[in-house]
């Protein structure tokens, strides 16, 4: 590990924390109310711990078994969100280490999520992925079948449904980043619902996705450099 790529860490930690903060005040919001997440798909360990050690309270996880593999050499006490596609059949490694999943978009993963989750004895949070710009090869569920699917899940009780998650398609103006405010405000109207964490912004967008009322943004390669997948 060069030392520099730990510098780097620690100097884009520094700049995004700072632009996040002027996002939030800009907006009339709290900094603190605002989550950053760092996003660690790729990442050696000890970048990752680099982060925890710069003030990241929060990493978020892509793919089961590269967590796996990773997690024991992270610093304890950090919670993991997990905020990759999943398949049910990993569902089972996940529940009572994960703290929220972001990335439910069916019925049947919500079922297995309530089926694991019952037999560890705890309720786990969820969010609900929502395909926001209707691309055909995005994951995430149509805005109009989000009521549907919130009916079909509210009787599941090992989840809990805390909010919506999405991954708008690259786009050089905002329009999707409205849009997936508009919903979400009008899904916390729907009776009975708990919307209290909307999941949106990454490295490009993450200053643009608070203004449109992100709680949480998931930043990976503005923090870490861009990925190397090989
Ligand atoms: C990779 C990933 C991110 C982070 O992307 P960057 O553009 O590198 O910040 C955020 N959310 C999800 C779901 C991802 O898969």
């Amino acid at each position: 590990m060069r030392m520099d790529s730990k510098q780097q860490v620690r100097d884009n930690y520094l700049r995004i924390r700072d632009t996040i903060a002027e996002a939030a005040v800009r907006n009339g919001r709290k900094p603190e109310d605002i989550a950053f997440m760092a996003v660690t798909k790729t990442v050696a360990p000890e970048l990752v711990n680099e982060a925890i050690d710069c003030g990241i309270t929060l990493l978020g996880e892509n793919r089961v078994q590269e967590w796996q593999s990773k997690k024991d050499a992270y610093r304890s006490g950090v919670p993991v969100d997990f905020i990759g596609t999943l398949q049910s059949n990993k569902v089972k490694y996940l529940i009572g280490e994960i703290r929220l999943i972001h990335s439910v978009d069916r019925l049947s993963l919500a079922q297995e999520i309530d089926r694991q989750a019952q037999k560890h004895g705890i309720v786990q949070d969820i969010l609900l992925e929502v395909n926001i710009g209707g691309e055909d090869s995005k994951s995430g569920i149509a805005p109009d079948a989000l009521p549907g699917l919130l009916k079909e899940i509210a009787p599941l009780s090992s989840v809990h449904v805390c909010g919506l998650m999405t991954i708008p398609p690259p786009c050089s103006d905002t329009r999707y980043l409205e849009a997936m405010q508009e919903l979400f405000l009008k899904t916390k109207e729907i009776p009975g619902t708990d919307m209290r964490i909307l999941s949106m912004g990454m490295s490009d967008d993450y200053a643009d996705a608070i203004r449109f009322g992100s709680d949480l943004v998931r930043v990976g390669s503005a923090l870490f450099g861009a990925r190397n997948y090989h």
